[in-house]
């Protein structure tokens, strides 16, 4: 039996990098898992299946977009009309834009809010009223270490993020006696397509190579110079899902080479 065994976990935007580890792991743990981000159709069935494949479990695929509030809704419906239940839930999706404020386009601010902040509240406001019906529920949140620190040239990313990590402490107190946690999890810089894409725009912005980029700017904030891997980040939220994490609600984990640390 696993942590997670007769458990049912939605994790939003885990059709690629951090999501896809957590759902992985989360069905290595024994949760039937509900896949939801974007991607080309055949990619994603490719992954939903070598999740059933490789754990024992089931997988269905929720194509609902984190800009559209009813579509969250439908997401954490879907879990609870295919499995009976949704009891963890993670918020993970979320996109990226690097540009100087004074040029920084209002649409792409209106998409990061609403990506990396808004959804979570939907999907939060959703998925709660089961979880306290049936006394047990786990809510991640992947914030950043930008939700500590800042870096130029991401305004709405690190206010999102900044946003998440004050939602997180407030869902904590507000289920804190229905045996339902709250937590999120700010990791540095972890080698996803998310990080990959930003390297052009920041070459753009700071006037660098790609070398540059990665070793002056990535991991110029990571004391360790390391990146940190997606498998690290999975884990750490499987640990939050167990018993012995049960006295861990409202915090913010930093995984992040000791970025924030400084
Ligand atoms: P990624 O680009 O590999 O994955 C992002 C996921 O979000 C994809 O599945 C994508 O389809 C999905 N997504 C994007 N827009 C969506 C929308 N409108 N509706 C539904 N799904 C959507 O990125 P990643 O690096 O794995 O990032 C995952 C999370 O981790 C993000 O919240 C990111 O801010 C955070 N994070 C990443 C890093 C890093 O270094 N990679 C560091 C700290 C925090």
């Amino acid at each position: 039996m696993g942590t997670l065994t007769g458990k049912t976990a939605v994790i939003t935007g885990s059709t690629s990098g951090i999501g896809l580890a957590y759902a992985r792991a989360m069905a290595k743990a024994g949760a039937n898992i509900v896949l939801n981000g974007m991607g080309k159709p055949e990619d994603i069935e490719k992954e939903r299946a070598g999740i059933e494949a490789d754990f024992k479990v089931k997988a269905v695929h929720s194509p609902a977009d984190m800009t559209k509030p009813a579509e969250i809704a439908e997401m954490v419906a879907l879990g609870e009309k295919t499995f009976g239940s949704v009891d963890v839930l993670v918020n993970n999706a979320g996109i990226q834009f690097v540009s100087p404020i004074e040029d920084f386009p209002i649409e792409k601010w209106d998409a990061i809010i609403a990506i990396n902040l808004s959804s979570a509240f939907h999907s939060i406001r959703a998925a709660v009223p089961g979880m306290k019906k049936r006394g047990w529920g786990r809510i991640i949140n992947t914030a950043s270490a930008h939700s500590l620190v800042a870096s130029p040239f991401k305004s709405a990313y690190v206010a999102a993020k900044h946003g998440i990590a004050g939602l997180t402490k407030t869902v904590a107190l507000e289920v804190a006696t229905h045996k339902i946690t709250c937590n999120c999890i700010s990791p540095g810089y972890v080698w996803t397509p998310l990080v990959e894409k930003q390297i052009p725009d920041t070459m753009k912005a700071r006037n660098m190579t790609k070398e540059q980029v990665i070793n002056d700017v990535l991991l110029d904030a990571q004391p360790t110079k390391q990146f940190v891997t997606v498998e690290q980040v999975a884990a750490l939220a499987v640990y939050l899902c167990g018993d012995d994490a049960s006295q861990i609600t409202g915090a913010n984990l930093s995984i992040d080479g000791g970025w924030t640390a400084a």
